[in-house]
């Protein structure tokens, strides 16, 4: 009986956007590394073995720019270059792991992390739907450009995340989560929010209620005075590694509470 030989698992390095798009296709097969913080570790361990890899540190997407009033963010920017980012994003960058995920861990990353093995990852996606926030990416039926929230509804793992782009205005923002007391730790909740400076604006979110962040519409609907408790209006809560849905929907409220608090001291 003759063994058919093991296909060499092909990794390729674009060295432009364009290359990688180009790479990516209709995503297809492919795994995208990049700062390689949650995949390394399911590489070595043998848990991933993808057949194509493509590898973003080369290909020009660490660029950050503020263009007439736009800020737009390369997908492969680190975490730790954001803590110089608008708030909210900037809190909830610094509050990351530790130094060392920091540095490795990206922006496109964090937004395509999902839940991880019974809890769930993505702290900079709570902030980015407050920023209102726009994610550029690349896959089947070519590139397209829509809000955060509607990308993490329907396309992380999907796609590839080239940029992330929002208004820089003069929007005030808050941020608020649980503390933990490791480095090392993932965050089990936290709550992001802006306002415009007209107060006529407010937008807020929460990390670490479901797979990914969600809108806390109902939140925004009561403005700065209103109920805290109407957050739980627009989760589902789960019990999981980091904490149970009975401690989530007691702890939710407080962080809403805390952030239309800042919000409210900073107008
Ligand atoms: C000890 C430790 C602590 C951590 N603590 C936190 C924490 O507190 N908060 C938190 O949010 N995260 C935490 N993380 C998770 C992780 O470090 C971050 O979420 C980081 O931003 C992930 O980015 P990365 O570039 O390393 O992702 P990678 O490991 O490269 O990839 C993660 C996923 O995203 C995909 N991906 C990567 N880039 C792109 C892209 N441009 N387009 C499409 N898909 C892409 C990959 O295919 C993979 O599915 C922690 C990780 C570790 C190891």
């Amino acid at each position: 009986m003759s063994v058919a030989p093991l296909a060499e698992p092909e990794v390729l390095v674009p060295a432009s956007e364009e290359e990688a798009i180009a790479a990516f296709g209709d995503g297809t097969g492919v795994t995208v590394l990049g700062g390689g913080t949650i995949l390394m570790p399911e590489l070595a361990a043998g848990r991933l073995k993808p057949e194509k890899t493509i590898l973003l540190a080369r290909a020009g997407l660490d660029e950050w720019r503020d263009e007439g009033g736009t800020t737009r963010i390369g997908a492969a920017v680190s975490v730790g270059a954001l803590v110089d980012a608008p708030e909210p994003l900037a809190s909830a960058a610094r509050h990351v792991a530790d130094y060392e995920v920091r540095s490795q861990g990206t922006l496109g990353g964090n937004l395509c992390a999902g839940p991880g093995r019974g809890f769930p990852r993505g702290d900079l996606q709570a902030p980015l739907i407050a920023l209102d926030a726009y994610v550029r990416s690349a896959g089947a039926g070519g590139e397209r450009t829509e809000p955060v929230e509607r990308f993490l509804s329907t396309s992380p793992g999907n796609r590839l995340v080239v940029q992330v782009e929002f208004e820089t205005r003069d929007r005030l923002g808050g941020w608020a989560a649980l503390e933990r007391p490791h480095a090392h730790s993932y965050t089990a909740l936290s709550v992001a929010a802006t306002i415009s400076p007209s107060g006529s604006d407010l937008r807020v979110a929460c990390s670490g209620a479901g797979p990914y962040a969600v809108r806390l519409r109902s939140v925004e609907q009561g403005g700065l005075d209103g109920d805290p408790g109407e957050a739980l209006r627009d989760v589902h809560l789960t019990d999981d590694a980091l904490a149970s849905a009975w401690y989530r929907e007691r702890m939710l409220p407080v962080l809403v509470g805390r952030v239309l608090s800042q919000l409210k001291e900073a107008g």
